[in-house]
């Protein structure tokens, strides 16, 4: 197709001088570029082709389909769970010295390639490409985190009564299972593996199948840096038949699963069914609430960033705004002269900061949900009937203008609904009590925020509301080194930071006598 928005040609990953701009042909073009294979499983040291279902993969951006792949099939997935096994086998046994070394290698190769990656990740699923950068680069650092941690991780001598070295060590569970959702790709594909191999086990990840492209490349370029055959695999395809097979499987040691509730809860049981535990990260109704006495311009620029960046579609986004009475008219002003002013259109064109909803199906959700949200009584704000959205090559994608609905009491659909698009609901509190109360009436508990000049009541709020991660006067930042889950429906476990080495390892008790030769058979009984 001819571009809508030249990003300038010659992008060494973009092929050629002429104008890009995203669609079918620049995806086909890029796809080809890194993985020139098609998309298939990554097993062992190679791209392996399906022969399962067919996938049809749509460019968010325009809604043309750009190329099709096969679900990776029975014989894929079992020669992928045999290569995992012979993995974790090897990794297992590795010194984690020379693990960590090249986890390190994995970091620096990632690193040259992260522009690459970015460009894949945008041109085949509508994410804005400085938010693909952004993530990419995220995956760099995770790896160079988890880096650090690989050699460190020991047991604890524990003194006992009689005469006894007791110790402990942490133990691989062998093969981790990753799946993944499709609102970042590559991030959660690094943010899932990096901390398991550092553990010493294997890993298959299992990615969206509408975003399998930049994990399939990652597994590649971490084989490249030296991670053996077998370590990181990839199972590309559907979750009913793929997903389901490499997340039952009683060669699997753990699942991590980041996506829905529905869908968690039924990889939960189904792995419980056979012995398998997870740590589960689902989705967010998070709220941000602003107190009259917050620096308002601050916190309008939070609210933005915390419910329209990617396009809402974050787990952690602020989709229900809790304003102080007196200052709700002038931060709804403030909010919909920003929202107004955010840049919709070639996911390729680094001036894009709203990209389109990712697959027509979620676009449908999120047009249902806002319809639900205005007939249960909600006051639309924004867009202005003035807003146009992209057009010319890009009028068949999925865009939604970044909405915002006034009014939404807690009998609303929005107040309790996950829409995962740019919505967010509105409505007024008057008291501390009340904010805390509101926002704890949602059985998800992943994030939240609080905007006060007040620091006593800034810490009270964060120790009231029930979530994982809570920000102050902030909304968004999240990192490798900090832990971050849900309580609720928001999920079990936790994905990083230190402790999840924890959930990575099984913890084995090792007891050896020392008393003296001659001594009787020393026995505490249990
Ligand atoms: P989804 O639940 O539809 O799918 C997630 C993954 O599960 C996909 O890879 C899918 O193929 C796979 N899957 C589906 N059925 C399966 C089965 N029976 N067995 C094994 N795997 C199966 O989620 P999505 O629509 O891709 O992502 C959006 C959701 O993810 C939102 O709810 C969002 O909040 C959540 N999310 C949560 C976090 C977090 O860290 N808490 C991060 C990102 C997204």
């Amino acid at each position: 197709m001819s571009g809508a928005v030249s990003t300038g040609g010659g992008h060494p990953h973009l092929g050629g001088d002429e104008p890009i701009a995203s669609g079918a042909q620049t995806a086909r073009r890029v796809l080809g570029q890194s993985l020139p294979e098609g998309i298939g499983s990554f097993v062992d040291d190679r791209v392996v082709l399906g022969s399962g279902e067919d996938v049809e993969l749509v460019t968010p951006a325009t809604g043309e389909v750009f190329t099709s792949y096969r679900d990776a099939g029975p014989d894929v997935t079992e020669a992928l769970l045999q290569s995992s096994t012979r993995g974790a086998g090897l990794w297992g046994e590795m010194n984690p010295f020379e693990r960590a070394a090249i986890l390190r290698e994995v970091s620096r190769v990632v690193g040259e390639h992260a522009e690459e990656l970015a460009v894949l990740e945008s041109a085949t699923t509508g994410k804005p490409i400085r938010d693909a950068r952004g993530e990419a680069a995220k995956v760099v650092e995770m790896y160079a985190y988890y880096a650090g941690w690989a050699d460190k991780v020991g047991g604890q001598t524990i003194p006992v009564p009689g005469d006894w070295l007791t110790y402990t060590q942490r133990v691989p569970w062998g093969v981790v299972t990753a799946v993944t959702p499709w609102n970042a790709p590559v991030f959660t594909a690094g943010w899932n593996s990096a901390a398991p191999l550092a553990a010493g086990n294997a890993v298959i990840v299992k990615p969206s199948e509408f975003t399998s492209a930049t994990t399939v490349r990652l597994a590649q370029l971490a084989h490249q840096a030296g991670l053996p055959a077998g370590v990181f695999n990839v199972a590309v395809g559907l979750g009913a038949s793929t997903g389901a097979a490499v997340t039952t499987d009683r060669r699997v040691g753990k699942v991590s699963f980041i996506g829905s509730v529905p869908t968690g809860r039924r990889v939960g049981a189904a792995a419980a069914a056979v012995g398998i535990p997870t740590v589960l990260e689902l989705g967010g109704k998070s709220a941000n609430i602003i107190f009259a006495d917050a620096d308002l311009d601050r916190a309008a620029d939070g609210a933005i960033a915390a419910i329209f960046s990617g396009a809402g579609q974050s787990c952690v986004a602020g989709s229900r705004l809790l304003v102080q009475r007196d200052v709700h008219d002038a931060l709804l002003e403030r909010i919909t002269a920003r929202a107004a002013k955010l840049r919709m259109g070639d996911p390729l064109d680094p001036q894009t900061e709203i990209g389109p909803v990712i697959t027509a199906g979620q676009y449908a959700t999120v047009r249902r949900l806002i319809d639900a949200g205005v007939s249960d009584g909600a006051r639309r704000v924004a867009p202005s009937p003035a807003t146009s959205l992209p057009a010319g090559d890009l009028a068949g994608g999925h865009w939604v203008a970044p909405t915002v609905l006034d009014g939404v009491t807690p009998d609303n659909t929005l107040e309790t609904t996950e829409v995962f698009g740019p919505v967010v609901g509105v409505d007024v509190f008057d008291t501390e009590q009340e904010a805390v109360l509101r926002a704890n009436a949602t059985d998800f508990g992943l994030a939240g925020a609080v905007w006060t000049a007040d620091v006593s009541r800034a810490h009270r709020v964060a120790h009231a509301i029930r979530a994982g991660t809570f920000w102050i006067n902030a909304y968004k930042t999240i990192h490798v080194a900090v832990p971050f889950g849900g309580f609720g429906d928001s999920g079990h476990g936790r994905s990083s930071g230190p402790g999840v080495l924890d959930e990575y390892t099984q913890l084995k008790a090792v007891w050896v006598p020392v008393q003296p030769a001659g001594a009787p058979f020393p026995s505490l009984g249990y």
